[in-house]
């Protein structure tokens, strides 16, 4: 049975804004209650050619959980979870979050180890959706990784169970030629979510790494299954300080070496938000799991020694207690960006770029000198250990010229990038806003590949059209929440958008901004 189209306005505008940039309304809203009315609502779609958005949190950043067609909310129907610890699995419906899954699966002392700050409410279908990661990707990957099978809702309404192993299926093969090209054009990144993995596709020939990372646009997840990994016993760390940038190219590949478990980084544009943080060129956070406590301290006493002669501040904690103090600096930051005057605006346009290891430090000097140069402030923060920092561009927008610094901002950071050898995307997709920006990444053929893979899973481009493939007409930085030309949408709705985003309130249902504020 075909769910509810909700088209009531309010209803519309609670689903204008997901976290990041835009504010586009929705022509309907669609809350499915389980697979057969998921299937259903696509079957429909098909037959009157009605783009669908798929939809989690709506915490992801780059606009594909956003767009002017019918929002399929995915947080409602899918909530089955039901675990095999001996197996060490999980099957998890996609509304299942990251934090619900990893509830259920400590007690047999088991976890999902990539580990999403936003956690609380990314759902299961939106982190497979984006191949999502986290701190301690560092040493356990993407999701990609994690991931075992999925139960997808194609395009025509069928539905189907992915696994790994299973092989590429039938809609899309390579050639020795496009093979060729892969190898030759995908950057050497340890972190990719920019665009379709084809280079994971070419490795492992199963179809599941198509799925996973492709935000959307050729299936929708309705269940996962998950493998799961024991916690590791015990743990240890350090915050390490540096005076210069330049420390990075020699500390953090050194860093890496000893096999951390997170390796976190926070330039000195974000420590000076923070009241009372040690004020470093860089500091960089370090995360050891180990067997034992020995090989835990010992570890960190390595690090240490190794790095005397640079570091110009050092702290160590032997423990869990001691450690989560250490890392209160890096929690404080959605606080103190909440702080901000309401002028000034926290927009994210370059915050997921992700470059060689070596060319970190040259990244985040290449950034800092872009945002001096366009008079737009930023804060830099990010997984050190994967070469890979989040930007959260601050202008002040009621300064005239924003608009347009922030343009060039975005451009400066896309050249940077370019110029490095690396992705604009290592965890949050691509979106709408950088579907334009991968035919510089990866070139025109892999481009055609690209087009090539969506129009084999849906040929009708029914499912988030714009994302990944760019839209014809792609503008990345209109339809913003912000300023004039801001999508007209009641103030009250407005406002409650805007207090879920200052505190990061993704997991509230979006339905209930509807219902008029006593
Ligand atoms: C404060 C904060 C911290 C964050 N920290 C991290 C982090 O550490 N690591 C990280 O990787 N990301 C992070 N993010 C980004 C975001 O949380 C992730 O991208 C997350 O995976 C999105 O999940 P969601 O359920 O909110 O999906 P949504 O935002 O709703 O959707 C994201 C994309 O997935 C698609 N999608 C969603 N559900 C499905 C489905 N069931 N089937 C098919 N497609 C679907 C959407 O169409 C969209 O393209 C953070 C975001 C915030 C606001």
């Amino acid at each position: 049975m075909l769910p509810n189209l909700l088209t009531d306005a309010r209803i519309r505008a609670a689903y204008a804004e997901g976290a990041g940039i835009y504010r586009i309304v929705p022509s309907a809203v669609a809350i499915p209650r389980d697979v057969d009315e998921l299937a259903a609502l696509v079957r429909w779609a098909a037959a009157t050619r009605t783009p669908l958005v798929p939809r989690g949190a709506g915490s992801g950043m780059p606009g594909g959980n956003v767009g002017s067609g019918v929002v399929v909310d995915l947080t409602r129907g899918f909530p089955q979870l039901a675990l095999d610890p001996e197996r060490r699995l999980a099957r998890a419906g996609a509304s299942v979050t990251w934090a619900a899954l990893n509830d259920a699966s400590r007690p047999y002392g088991l976890r999902l180890p990539p580990d999403p700050s936003s956690g609380a409410f990314a759902t299961s279908g939106g982190m497979v959706a984006t191949n999502a990661a986290g701190p301690r990707s560092v040493r356990y990957g993407s999701v990609r990784r994690w991931v075992e099978a999925v139960e997808v809702v194609e395009a025509d309404g069928t539905v189907r169970t992915v696994r790994r192993g299973a092989g590429s299926g039938e809609r899309f093969a390579l050639t020795a030629d496009s093979r060729r090209l892969i190898a030759e054009r995908f950057p050497r990144t340890r972190k990719n979510s920019s665009g379709y993995a084809l280079d994971r596709f070419a490795e492992s020939g199963d179809e599941l790494d198509l799925l996973v990372g492709s935000e959307g646009t050729l299936a929708i997840v309705t269940a996962v299954h998950w493998r799961l990994d024991p916690i590791p016993a015990d743990l240890a760390g350090a915050a390490l300080g540096f005076s210069d940038l330049g420390a990075l190219g020699e500390a953090v590949p050194f860093l890496v070496s000893l096999n951390p478990s997170a390796l976190e980084l926070l330039d000195a544009s974000f420590l000076r938000l923070i009241p009372n943080a040690p004020l470093h060129a860089v500091l960089l956070l370090i995360e050891f799991e180990r067997e034992t406590a020995a090989a835990a301290r010992g570890v960190v006493g390595d690090a240490v020694r190794g790095l005397k002669h640079q570091v110009v501040h050092v702290e160590t904690a032997l423990d869990r207690a001691g450690l989560d103090r250490l890392w209160e600096v890096r929690r404080l930051a959605s606080p103190a960006l909440a702080r901000l005057p309401t002028t000034q605006r926290s927009l994210q346009v370059i915050e997921d770029g992700c470059v060689p290891l070596e060319r970190l430090g040259e990244y985040i000097a290449g950034l800092r000198a872009a945002a001096e140069r366009r008079g737009v402030p930023v804060a830099i923060f990010g997984h050190a250990g994967d070469g890979h920092v989040h930007v959260n561009a601050l202008p002040d927008t009621t300064s005239s010229g924003w608009r347009a610094a922030l343009e060039r901002l975005f451009a400066d950071g896309t050249d940077l990038l370019v110029r490095l050898g690396g992705v604009p995307a290592g965890e949050h997709g691509v979106g709408r806003l950088r579907a334009g920006l991968l035919e510089r990444v990866y070139g025109a053929e892999v481009m055609a590949l690209f087009r090539a893979v969506k129009h084999a899973y849906d040929p009708l481009s029914i499912l988030n059209p714009g994302v990944i493939i760019p839209a014809a007409d792609w503008t990345p930085l209109a339809a913003l929440k912000v300023g004039e030309g801001a999508a007209p949408i009641p103030d009250d709705i407005a406002t409650r958008l805007r207090d879920i985003e200052r505190n990061a309130a993704w997991g509230t249902p979006k339905a209930a901004l509807a219902t008029p504020n006593p």
